[in-house]
């Protein structure tokens, strides 16, 4: 298991352009597939969405993204490369977000309700997804990772708005005074 995690440099740089899809492109995604899975096999109440390369030290523009994001049995991943984003739309949403990379905390982060995204598939192919709900926020939250933002970057201040799982699986509230104000792993590069 090799997931990058807070407060690690490599979660907050900009990731480089894919050119080519040779085998070493292949040959991430195929890691990025697996380390998914595996971290999902040791988190019994959560479900592994998506990943970017950099989560996994990777310095390219490559996101995953599951098929079927309420299903552990569909192990299936759609891999993009290239993501932008042309356009989002629509009222900001709060809803729930965790990551991989910052482990133990989620947050109640805002986000437009719908997205506009151009890609690449692993073919070479250009795609366009017209996203909404759990899937506009997945897409944000991905591309944000190519460029060095993690959603405790959206929610920085907001005293109530992080959240932990509990041992029941139910997401309840962190004191933010006490465990993030001054979270150097969350936010490493504030003064003091
Ligand atoms: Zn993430």
């Amino acid at each position: 298991m090799k997931i990058v995690t807070t407060p690690d440099p490599r979660l907050r740089t900009k990731c480089k352009k894919v050119n080519h899809i040779d085998d070493e492109i292949r040959q991430i995604v195929d890691d990025m597939i697996k380390n998914s899975l595996e971290w999902e096999k040791k988190h019994e109440f959560e479900v592994s969405a998506a990943l970017a390369a950099p989560q996994l030290g990777y310095d390219r523009r490559i996101i995953i993204v599951r098929d079927d994001m309420d299903n552990k049995e569909n192990a299936n991943f759609v891999p993009l490369l290239n993501p932008e984003v042309i356009k989002t739309e629509g009222k900001t949403l709060y809803d729930f977000e965790g990551c991989l990379s910052v482990p133990n905390y989620y947050g109640k982060v805002p986000r437009p309700a719908k997205a506009r995204i151009k890609a690449q598939t692993i073919d070479g192919q250009e795609v366009r997804i017209k996203a909404d709900g759990f899937l506009a926020r997945t897409l944000l939250h991905e591309i944000d990772h190519l460029n060095g933002i993690l959603f405790i970057d959206h929610i920085k201040g907001v005293k109530n708005a992080f959240f932990r799982l509990n041992d029941k699986g139910d997401l309840v509230p962190v004191d933010y005074d006490k465990e993030i104000a001054n979270n150097k792993d969350l936010y490493p590069d504030d003064e003091d």
